[in-house]
């Protein structure tokens, strides 16, 4: 049973050896030259000193040199860790130097990122250009090497930083294989390659719905078509000239092909899956795509230290009128448990919203240099606390409330921001909102609404109050509103609760 990238990639270019691996613009390469590239990769990563278990990082958009080089370096069991372009350089700092990479790798037109990490490097690695990268690919002969194992690290991503600095998620060959053909093997049809399909990598490959789906089209041994970074009209090129029939996209990203006028007059007939996820989509975005595209759709849950998905919501459960399912983040992959614990941590009844944990061999090996923060999340017994808070229905399908950072605790009740905001949301005056917890002597906390005007309106704290209490339960109800031009966001599109929190809890925690 092929559980390696060294078993993937031997076997598929014995398999299949013409058959394109990967595409970038003009750059094509077969299974058989993944193979000897690859082989090339490890081969000059050896030579170069670097052993099992060291890591390299790569800063740069998506490209087929990145994945050359992470499938290399996994061959022989040394560790990618990529780093997010569209961070900060004091991100990019932060990350690089957690990593504590012997190589940097920068991707093409990154160059001067190395410029801009330079002085704020506290160790001293190598730096490699895309150009030479390449050269040297060409150049250095195959040697040998011993193949990692099942269980050896391969790749270190880093979450997205929503709830605090951003963690290194250890994970291996295991993580990165084995739910995927569990559930190609299942009986679940949308998991189910055919042989004329290939896999769009439209996402950056710093999170796993970027580099995992260049490992999807590995497992399937099927074409990878890496976009260098998401825009519409390589969305729309991809499937029409490259015959993609599978892609991953943020909520957010669903919404830019939607506005973009070429939607609608794109040809979507060999476009078989849509999979959406990693934050949550409005239910109006989702009915609208339905309508828009001739595809089906599947929702994703699950985060970085999961190895990405562990749920899905498959596309018969996508009915456009307005099914309640439609709300759900889906059901458990095959391979994967998930309970949802009450304070205590015992497991809570079904439909009563708790914290989401969950097992499977897509559980993460660990965070990088955090024990503390790994003993928090993992327990012995291998369950990883994602820290979400949601409930399971009678059939299975699990709900995401909110993060359970984000839960606010007023005068002993639990609210839900998620709650609060979709009752805010449908005031003419709102654009966007979010909504927080701020201390208070008496109730412990209270409920703030943030909030962003539409253009041209203005908002009126009273009048937002009296639109909420008129929706749900008062204790709900914000107490204040803050009026503010934009809501702060991550790299990912998250909404950066902790930093609106910030300032009014200085001094408490
Ligand atoms: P950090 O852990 O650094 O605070 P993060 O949790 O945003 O950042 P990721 O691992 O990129 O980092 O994101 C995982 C989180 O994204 C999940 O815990 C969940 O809150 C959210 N998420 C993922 N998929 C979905 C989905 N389908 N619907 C709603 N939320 C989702
Ligand atoms: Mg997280």
């Amino acid at each position: 049973d092929l559980m390696t990238f060294d078993e993937f990639i031997t076997h598929w270019a014995a398999d299949r050896p013409e058959r394109i691996a990967m595409r970038e613009e003009e750059r094509v390469f077969t299974y058989a030259e993944l193979e000897d590239r690859t082989a090339r990769v490890a081969s000059l990563l050896l030579a170069a000193g670097l052993q099992k278990g060291d890591r390299i990082a790569w800063i740069g958009k998506n490209s087929d040199l990145y994945f050359t080089l992470f499938f290399g370096a996994a061959r022989a069991g040394i560790v990618m860790a990529p780093v997010g372009w569209r961070l900060s350089p004091a991100e990019w700092a932060y990350i690089a130097n957690d990593t504590q990479a012997k190589i940097l790798f920068t991707g093409p037109g990154f160059e001067g990122a190395a410029a801009q990490l330079a002085g704020k490097l506290d160790h001293d690695p190598r730096i490699i250009g895309a150009d030479e990268a390449r050269a040297l690919i060409g150049s250095t002969p195959r040697g040998a090497f011993a193949p990692s194992r099942a269980d050896d690290a391969v790749l270190q991503l880093y979450t997205s930083g929503t709830t605090g600095n951003p963690k290194g998620a250890v994970l291996s060959n295991r993580n990165l294989f084995a739910l995927r053909k569990n559930s190609a093997d299942a009986d679940l049809a949308y998991t189910r390659w055919e042989d004329d399909e290939a896999v769009l990598v439209a996402m950056p490959c710093a999170h796993i719905g970027g580099t995992g789906l260049g490992i999807m089209a590995l497992v399937a041994g099927l074409p990878g078509i890496v976009l260098a970074e998401f825009n519409p009209d390589g969305v729309f090129d991809a499937v029409e000239q490259h015959g993609v029939t599978r892609f991953f996209i943020v909520p957010a990203a669903l919404q830019m092909l939607l506005m973009h006028p070429r939607c609608a007059s794109v040809d979507y007939s060999r476009l078989k899956y849509i999979l959406y996820g990693a934050a949550p989509i409005p239910l109006d975005l989702l009915r609208q795509c339905i309508k828009m595209f001739g595809a089906q759709f599947i929702q994703a849950y699950g985060m970085t230290e999961t190895t990405g998905t562990i749920c899905m919501l498959p596309p018969e459960d996508h009915d456009p009128e307005g099914n309640k399912r439609m709300r759900s983040a889906g059901k458990a992959l095959p391979g994967v448990e998930i309970r949802i614990l009450g304070p205590d941590g015992e497991a809570v009844p079904v439909g009563e919203v708790g914290e989401v944990v969950t097992r499977s061999s897509n559980n993460m090996l660990g965070y990088w240099n955090l024990p503390d923060a790994t003993a928090r999340t993992m327990t012995e017994s291998g369950w990883i606390h994602t820290g979400d808070a949601g409930y399971l229905d009678e059939d299975g399908y699990l709900f995401i409330h909110d993060r359970m950072k984000d839960l606010i605790i007023t005068g002993g009740e639990n609210v839900y921001p998620a709650e609060v905001e979709s009752a805010i949301f449908g005031h003419p005056a709102v654009q966007e909102v979010a909504v927080i917890g701020i201390p208070d002597a008496k109730w412990g906390e209270t409920v703030k609404a943030v909030v962003v005007a539409k253009p041209g309106m203005t908002v009126d704290e009273a009048d937002i109050i009296a639109w909420a209490r008129d929706r749900i339960a008062a204790f709900k109800a914000p107490r204040s509103i803050d009026v503010i031009a934009a809501l702060p966001r991550n790299a990912s599109g998250k909404i950066l609760r902790k930093d609106l929190r910030a300032p009014y809890w200085e001094g408490y925690e």
